[in-house]
């Protein structure tokens, strides 16, 4: 991240002074704000037209109540939002995130991060976010689906195949987009297979949709190797979380000949030194719903580490692949003395400015998540190809075009860092280049 420029340091005092109580969305701006210096010098037109000014103020914030009631009868409230951030380049497109840490300032950095994201996927898609302070942990089924009826209730008049489409992020998988499916359908008696994306496969969904944020950052760091000379043969990884992204990003590791020796959940860690087995953190996660310290009972050699730090196990790639800001400036110094010289991120903003700084300073590459995990919402836009043509594509066919779109996304990011003065610097490559294609955008559509 290269130092704020004077102008716009005014602009950021003003971001935070008119979005108070914040700090993930200011996060967020600032980090952009840090790569686009260089930007304005090149292109004065953008600061006329007050690009900055527009794209950091979403299009429109809708903030909803949710009541539902549990198996017992009992009436809870929580709170729903969708922030529409930008439509320059397509209808709104981004998750849904269900987690009991979600609030308007964690919604908005990630409708911020995803205008970017999803402008450097190259594919016609704009950025929101959306979700609620419910967390499907621990709820039973039929209270889900109950919760996840409310929440259409109100959300169906605010998306649609062309103008907003959902999808799943934290907390909302395959279940929960099956039921807001079935109430969508439901309101608006129409099968419209394209509001939202991630389905199941026997109604609308595609093939490798829900391996695409893990497999698409796996092909992101292995064209950071090769742009080193380096492959995924014979190194050491740590993966944080075990959720979706976690669990295809473990997968793809393996492929590629790489060693997985830990990964997470929110009580701890666990660290397998022969590698950790897929198929049985599948099993806890994926079908049982349960907790990671369980694949010690069954796997008698691994060390299961409560509470501690992931990112004190030495490796060679860092995946963090949890939540933002799992990975401070401790975490990042911990990594860099233990030898680990590739990081990329699966979660998005998952590390703080200061863990950032450190692993620039110490020259390890970094891919930032908005081009890291854009795999997934760009196979969310294949899914959409696909049901607006009335087409299921082979699941071969989609992860050779989730490759290449990584490959493109690596390939611009690359590019835009050497022209702008960073070689290397994927977070300005990211943050520049995702930035120009909506601003020009933008600035064709007229003032809007
Ligand atoms: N939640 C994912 C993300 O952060 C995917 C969004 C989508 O598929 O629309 O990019």
């Amino acid at each position: 991240m290269l130092p704020v420029d004077e102008k716009l340091k005014d602009f950021y005092q003003e971001i935070i002074r008119r979005n108070q109580g914040e700090p993930e969305f200011h996060q967020a701006v600032l980090e952009v704000l840090g790569s686009l210096g260089p930007v304005l010098a090149k292109h004065p037109e953008l600061r006329e037209h007050k690009v900055i000014e527009r794209i950091c103020e979403p299009e429109r914030q809708v903030m909803f109540r949710v009541p539902w009631q549990d198996d017992k009868g009992t009436v809870w409230i929580n709170r729903g939002f969708r922030v529409q951030f930008n439509s320059a380049l397509g209808p709104y497109k981004g998750g849904l995130r269900f987690h009991s840490s979600v609030n308007l300032s964690v919604i908005k950095f990630l409708g911020f991060e995803q205008t970017f994201k999803n402008a450097l996927t190259g594919m016609p898609i704009g950025g929101g976010k959306g979700g609620s302070d419910f967390d499907p942990k621990g709820h039973t089924d039929n209270e889900v689906m109950r919760f996840c009826q409310s929440f259409m209730t109100e959300l169906y008049r605010h998306i649609g195949e062309y103008k907003d489409v959902p999808a799943g992020d934290i907390g909302v998988g395959a279940r929960e987009i099956g039921f807001l499916f079935g109430q969508y359908k439901r309101i608006t008696n129409r099968y419209e297979s394209g509001v939202l994306t991630g389905k199941g496969l026997d109604w609308g969904g595609a093939l490798v949709r829900k391996e695409a944020t893990g497999y698409g950052l796996v092909f992101f760091m292995q064209e950071m190797l090769k742009a080193r000379g380096q492959s995924f043969e014979g190194k050491t990884c740590v993966v944080s979380g075990s959720g979706n992204v976690s669990l295809y990003t473990i997968e793809k590791v393996q492929q590629l000949g790489g060693k997985v020796i830990a990964c997470s959940d929110s009580g701890g860690y666990i660290y397998d030194e022969n590698g950790i087995d897929l198929e049985c953190v599948k099993q806890i996660k994926e079908v049982r719903r349960g907790r990671i310290s369980e694949y010690s009972k069954s796997q008698p050699r691994c060390k299961y580490i409560a509470g501690g730090s992931i990112w004190d196990v030495p490796c060679d790639i860092a995946l963090p692949c949890a939540t933002q800001n799992e990975l401070n400036g401790r975490d990042a110094t911990s990594l860099v003395k233990n030898g680990c010289k590739f990081v990329a991120e699966g979660a998005n903003m998952p590390t703080t400015p200061e863990g950032t700084k450190i692993f620039h300073d110490a020259g390890v590459a970094f891919g930032p998540g908005k081009a890291a995990n854009a795999g997934g919402v760009a196979t969310s836009a294949l899914e959409m190809q696909q049901n607006a043509s009335r087409d299921a594509w082979t699941f071969e066919y989609t992860e050779q075009r989730l490759a290449d779109i990584m490959v493109g996304i690596h390939q611009r990011c690359y590019e835009t860092a050497e022209e702008f003065g960073t070689p290397g610097n994927y977070v300005n490559g990211a943050n520049i280049s995702g930035f120009i294609k909506v601003a020009r955008a933008m600035v064709a559509l007229g003032l809007i």
